[in-house]
């Protein structure tokens, strides 16, 4: 099956209804039918029936053998970082989620993970930065918010010569033009929040994985912590993943035509999209997806620049979050990355000039009128 059909029809046929939209299974228990025998399900933290098919739907997009449904993308990433002990030492990415960022530094430093930030763009300090303990590289390509470009089977083939698992947040590009366990990464992540999702109307999170006992493992944490997403949220997201593939061309189309006109606008001092041939990572970003995807960020000539286009948009909201329908315009330095100290912010190009742009499905030519009605008031 083609990916456009499987958005449609990845999760298998429904029931035995014949109904077209899949049923929400709101039970939180299931009998038994006999002593030693059961239906196949049990308990809804463990599994559920609707969860079960949109899990069998994002391992069919990412080409794994098995995705897990949690109830956030942050819920995912811990599950993940469960999986490493204290003196475990785990290869950052120097330009991450916000959020990623926290829960690294806030929880499992705290719990004795080692940690060292590298530019991953950069394999030559990804290679020094190995340890004997090192057990993960984790990196997200493009990354948020500066939309630098990783080579995922450079640092697989690394990490795999040194018994190191690769660790790939997938959220920006998502599985229709970026597939990272094909290029040698063991776990994806995702914040189905974003693009998965794609409405702005639901949080969950994935994990998904090649490997058979990888899998066992991050099952094991799943029942046992039990940030498991409910039927509700599942049958929204599998909702969401019908129109993925058609999303994500418009994301696209938008976001260049967006790139090209914000580079011709005087107050613009820099575009940071990988779609753009002079984009340092272009060229590796062509070789290991096939798109750029609906994410950019600019630069603009000062602070005070920055809170009027913030403060002037119409069409476009002022908010955090990414991945979906209507467009949204994001002050990374207050909103997303707040609790990075202010130098780690500044040296990283995280600045009052820096504003963020998930371009949303629009028409092109009125995102267009938007941004520039409030570059010029
Ligand atoms: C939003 C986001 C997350 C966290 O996901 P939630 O669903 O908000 O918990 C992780 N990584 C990236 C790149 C994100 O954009």
């Amino acid at each position: 099956m083609k990916f456009n059909t499987k958005c449609v029809h990845g999760g298998g046929k429904s029931d035995n209804t014949g109904a077209i939209s899949p049923a929400i299974y709101m039970s939180s228990t299931f009998s038994h039918p006999g002593l030693g025998e059961t239906t196949g399900f049990q308990y809804t933290r463990e599994s559920n029936p609707t969860r079960d098919r949109l899990e069998k739907l994002i391992a069919g997009l990412e080409d794994g053998f098995d995705a897990i449904a949690f109830s956030s993308g942050m819920a995912a990433i811990d599950a993940v970082f469960h999986l490493f002990s204290p003196g475990d030492h785990v290869i950052l990415g120097d330009d991450l989620y916000g959020g990623s960022i926290r829960l690294f530094t806030n929880i499992y430093e705290k719990n004795g993970v080692e940690f060292t930030y590298v530019g991953t763009s950069d394999l030559a300090a990804v290679q020094a930065a190995f340890k004997p303990n090192t057990k993960a590289v984790y990196i997200e390509t493009p990354t948020n918010p500066m939309m630098e470009i990783t080579d995922i089977r450079a640092v697989s083939n690394m990490a795999h010569d040194r018994n190191a698992l690769v660790i790939v947040d997938n959220t920006f590009l998502s599985p229709y033009f970026q597939k990272p366990l094909n290029l040698g990464a063991d776990i994806v992540v995702h914040s189905g929040t974003k693009f998965i999702g794609g409405h702005h109307d639901v949080i969950s999170g994935f994990t998904i994985v090649n490997d058979e006992s990888l899998a066992a493992q991050l099952r094991l944490v799943y029942k046992t912590v039990g940030a498991c997403l409910s039927a509700f949220d599942s049958w929204l997201v599998i909702r969401g993943i019908k129109t993925l593939a058609l999303r994500m061309e418009q994301h696209q189309k938008n976001a260049i035509a967006i790139a090209e006109w914000l580079k011709q606008e005087p107050k613009v001092t820099k575009v940071l999209f990988p779609g753009l041939p002079e984009h340092p990572g272009y060229e590796v970003n062509k070789a290991q997806s096939t798109g750029f995807g609906g994410m950019l960020s600019f630069e603009v000539d000062n602070e005070e620049t920055a809170k009027q286009v913030l403060e002037g948009i119409q069409l476009i909201q002022f908010a955090e979050s990414l991945g979906g329908t209507e467009s949204l315009l994001t002050y990374p330095v207050t909103q997303t990355h707040p609790d990075l100290k202010p130098e780690d912010a500044e040296r990283k190009g995280i600045t009052r000039r820096l504003l963020r742009l998930s371009v949303g499905i629009e028409d092109t030519d009125d995102l267009i009128a938007d941004l520039a009605q409030a570059f010029n008031k």
